[in-house]
């Protein structure tokens, strides 16, 4: 699948859509989700690179890998400074159109904030 310039993530990126961004550093932005499913519930998303970024875990290639260990890095971060840390949280990347994949610009979800349903 070829990567959309005008999904919304793109566009969160660009400020063309408002959002609530939690974080940024060069590679990486967090925002606040639109429908959250927990009481606390960030999206974490890698800027662009060369006008592009992967689709979503089914879109990655051996060259993302560091870039991948970053963003759950940063994830963990984002979740200490939001005080989800002693508690607990998850992070939750969906792959495809049948687990939920909604915006197909690779994405890691922050839930926590409260007890947690099981994953599945
Ligand atoms: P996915 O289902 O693709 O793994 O996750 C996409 C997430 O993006 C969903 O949880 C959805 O609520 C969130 N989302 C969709 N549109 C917007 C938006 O315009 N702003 C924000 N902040 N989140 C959005």
């Amino acid at each position: 699948m070829a990567y959309d310039a005008d999904n919304i993530f793109a566009k969160i990126l660009r400020d063309e859509i408002p959002s609530t961004r939690v974080y940024e550093d060069d590679e990486f932005i967090a925002f606040r989700d639109i429908a959250p499913s927990a009481p606390t519930h960030i999206i974490v998303i890698p800027r662009l690179r060369d006008g592009v970024a992967p689709t979503g875990p089914a879109g990655l290639a051996d060259e993302d890998a560091a870039m991948v260990g970053r963003l759950v890095l940063t994830a963990t971060r984002i979740a200490e400074e939001q005080g989800l840390a002693s508690e607990g949280y998850r992070l939750v990347m969906n792959s495809g159109e049948a687990a939920g994949q909604t915006v197909f610009h690779l994405h890691l979800h922050i839930l926590g904030g409260g007890r947690l349903g099981p994953v599945a």
